[in-house]
């Protein structure tokens, strides 16, 4: 990530999201303006991830975009799998794209691979050499480099420039039948080896890769350019808007040029087939609109270096809870509906810049606070024995589940004579300011009454191990003492009935905001936050541990959790920390 990116503030982001249908960014625009005009009845977009890694955060503002202006002006959106580079796409990547697309709340219309357009491709490479302006290049690789130039000083033509039509069709029909050598050929485009764009410098259309290729297998020894598949598959599927990220600004001329070039709307010979064999085909003329990346701080966006963590063993797979691929972050608990807002709120613009962690995080807390029932949970138990309750005493005590929904109902809460609460809430020596409970204080137990520390036990080496109170029958609900102010309210679970339950306590997975900045002298591997993953076995109230995996809680004080989407069973509860209610970084940095 950039240095010079501005960092965007989140107190200036908007506070509340606008309905869908209400962004008013420029790519909206154009498509209000081209809808107004008539130069489109419909609008329709396209998804194109490459499958060779699972999505990550940077995707889902790519995904909520072509997804959503497709759903809000009713016109329809694609997913289409980039495969034109065989060996490193993976079927598995391919199903977890789905699934991701999907899990953020979106369907497709129809689900494309680039290589179920080989053969059009091919064919309009042909035509383009029938044309005049594609030719065959025998340079290697290193010469075409060098005849390509710099930015400073133009091209040169290769020898084989001017080779007649007969030939290139004659040697690229040759290349397709496999009878040259990786590298030994090239198809390129005539167009300027000295335009001042160098992507106009006769790029390469088709290379020679003896590859096998996922889907077509060993059918075909060349394969197609990223620049001249993608911008023909827009065209073939009748993408109005092309929607891609900034650095294929400088692209822009070259996907116009090969659309209008192979001109795929005047010719359904190139395509008819596709038709007859059940494809839904209506050729248009795409036009491609850039807007920035999504960056975000204390994360990394490319796939070659999530692929790293995972292959090193740095992190426990893809969907380990601390990755931002998606999977990761629906591990954690992350929901579709905090990453939807936290896309809706950025907006979407030609801007770069690196977006604030706690963003991300402040949109989550967002939506679980209004989707997650309150449990509560004991991550570090300290026994608490209320010596004025009778041995045995056991009582089934009402909470509400939610403090600001109704509809969310109550739970049975059990209570006893011996409970766990928080370590950190007793304070033998209370800094100053402690609220909570310490020697000689009282401090209310949520849901149950005030408390007053009377005694502590110690084990050989001093550490507190339980703390003896008494309870003000007085303060107890439906008595006339239940109003008596304490400072300090905690939470806690019965000892007799709590659920051990395996914890797992999520944080950053980079202890700096930009992981990527060497100049510190480190690699952005040596940036991983050895906190970022802490195992506990904590205290649950039966309500929480008996429920299904994937489901979602505000631990009261603590923070959401969600139950472990796979090793989370109603015997064995494995629960995740998604996210602390407040953020503790910026006061950490600050
Ligand atoms: P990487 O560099 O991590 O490999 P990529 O851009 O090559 O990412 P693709 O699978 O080609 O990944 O991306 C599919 C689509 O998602 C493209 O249209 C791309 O522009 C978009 N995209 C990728 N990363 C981001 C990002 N950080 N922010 C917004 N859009 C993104
Ligand atoms: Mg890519």
């Amino acid at each position: 990530m950039s240095t010079e990116n501005a960092a965007v503030d989140p107190t200036t982001s908007p506070a509340t999201p606008q309905a869908e249908g209400q962004q008013r960014d420029f790519i909206r625009q154009i498509i209000r303006d081209d809808l107004a005009t008539g130069k489109h009845h419909a609008i329709r977009t396209r998804f194109p991830p490459e499958p060779n890694g699972y999505l990550h955060i940077g995707h889902a503002k790519a995904i909520c975009l072509n997804f959503g202006i497709a759903r809000e002006f009713t016109g329809w959106c694609n997913l289409r799998l980039d495969d034109t580079n065989p060996g490193k796409e993976d079927p598995e990547f391919v199903e977890g794209i789905k699934d991701d697309v999907r899990w953020l709340g979106y369907e497709w219309h129809d689900l494309r691979h680039a290589s179920d357009y080989f053969e059009v491709f091919y064919d309009s490479a042909v035509k383009l050499i029938k044309d005049g302006v594609a030719y065959v290049d025998d340079l290697s690789p290193e010469d075409m480099r060098a005849y390509r130039g710099t930015l400073t000083e133009p091209g040169r033509n290769s020898p084989f420039r001017d080779r007649s039509v007969e030939e290139n069709l004659d040697l690229f029909q040759r290349m397709r039948a496999g009878e040259f050598a990786d590298g030994a050929k090239t198809l390129r485009a005539k167009i300027d080896m000295t335009s001042g764009n160098m992507n106009m410098r006769d790029p390469a259309i088709y290379r020679i890769r003896k590859v096998t290729h996922q889907n077509t297998g060993d059918a075909w020894p060349i394969y197609p350019m990223y620049d001249y598949a993608h911008c023909l598959s827009d065209a073939l599927e009748g993408i109005t808007h092309s929607l891609c990220t900034l650095e294929f600004e400088d692209h822009r001329p070259l996907y116009d040029w090969f659309v209008d070039k192979v001109d795929l709307v005047n010719h359904p010979e190139l395509w008819q087939h596709l038709r007859e064999g059940g494809f839904r085909t209506e050729p248009a003329k795409p036009r491609q609109i850039e807007f920035s990346r999504l960056n975000l701080s204390y994360s990394i966006t490319s796939k070659r270096k999530l692929a790293q963590l995972v292959n090193e063993n740095l992190v426990d797979g893809w969907d380990d809870p601390r990755m931002n691929t998606l999977r990761g972050l629906r591990r954690r608990g992350f929901t579709p509906g905090g990453l939807r807002l936290l896309i809706e709120r950025l907006g979407v613009s030609k801007q770069n810049s690196i977006i604030d962690y706690s963003i991300l995080e402040n949109c989550v807390r967002e939506d679980l606070d209004a989707i997650a029932a309150r449990r509560m949970a004991v991550l570090d138990p300290l026994k608490l024995v209320i010596t004025n309750l009778p041995d045995g005493h056991e009582e089934t005590l009402t909470f509400s589940n939610h403090p600001k929904d109704e509809s969310f109902g109550t739970r049975d809460v059990p209570f006893s004579r011996e409970l766990w609460i928080e370590r950190d809430d007793f304070a033998e020596v209370p800094p100053k300011g402690f609220h909570r409970l310490k020697p000689e204080g009282e401090v209310r137990l949520r849901g149950v009454g005030i408390v007053k520390c009377e005694e502590m036990v110690k084990d050989t080496d001093g550490n507190v191990v339980e703390v003896r109170c008494s309870l003000d029958l007085e303060s107890r609900q439906g008595m006339p003492g239940a109003d008596r102010k304490v400072k300090g309210t905690i939470h806690w679970v019965s000892a007799k009935h709590g659920v051990a339950t395996e914890v797992r306590v999520y944080d950053r997975l980079f202890n700096v905001a930009d992981p990527d900045d060497e100049t510190d002298g480190k690699t952005w591997i040596e940036h991983i936050n050895p906190d970022a993953k802490r195992v506990v076995t904590a205290w649950l109230e039966p309500a929480a541990a008996n429920v299904d995996a994937e489901q979602r809680f505000q631990f009261e004080r603590l923070g959401y959790f969600v139950a472990d989407r796979i090793d989370h069973t109603v015997n064995k509860p494995v629960f995740n920390r998604t996210v602390t209610l407040r953020d503790a970084w910026s006061t950490k940095q600050g």
